[in-house]
């Protein structure tokens, strides 16, 4: 089993008044020549939760971590313009604390970490990780 120290969030970056489904998200992925979708879980806006990538696998989500990470997707993080957002549901925000929950309970040592935090150039996931961290206490 590899070692995770990192939970890594992002957001699909698409509008949320736009469906970006699972199979969407996998379908663009394996256009882009992954051998699966990047992300190991993915959530979307009516908080259903799908296993992507096993976690026992390494990921394709954030550029020289994920050899040691999981990757969690939201669908959305677009507003109705286009412009970077937190475009959370409810739904989604209560199957992400759930999912968190489950994947601490895994990875204890996990930190949990924002898209942004590796990457300042990226907007992802648009929303302050440090939330799940205090919540953790991590
Ligand atoms: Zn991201």
């Amino acid at each position: 089993m590899r070692s995770i120290a990192f939970i890594i969030l992002h957001c699909s970056a698409t509008r949320c008044d736009q469906s970006y489904s699972f199979e969407a998200c996998k379908r663009d992925h394996l256009k882009r020549g992954f051998t699966d979708i990047g992300y190991h879980w993915y959530i979307e806006c009516d908080g259903t939760v799908h296993e992507g990538r096993k976690e026992e696998l390494v990921g394709a989500h954030c550029k020289e971590r994920n050899k040691h990470s999981i990757g969690v997707c939201y669908e959305g993080g677009l507003n109705e313009n286009g412009q970077f957002a937190d475009t959370r549901t409810e739904a989604q925000k209560d199957s992400l604390l759930d999912l968190l929950i489950q994947l601490h309970q895994r990875y204890p040592e996990a930190v949990i970490t924002g898209h942004n935090e590796f990457n300042p150039h990226k907007a992802c996931p648009c929303f302050d990780a440090e939330e799940y961290r205090a919540i953790f206490s991590i």
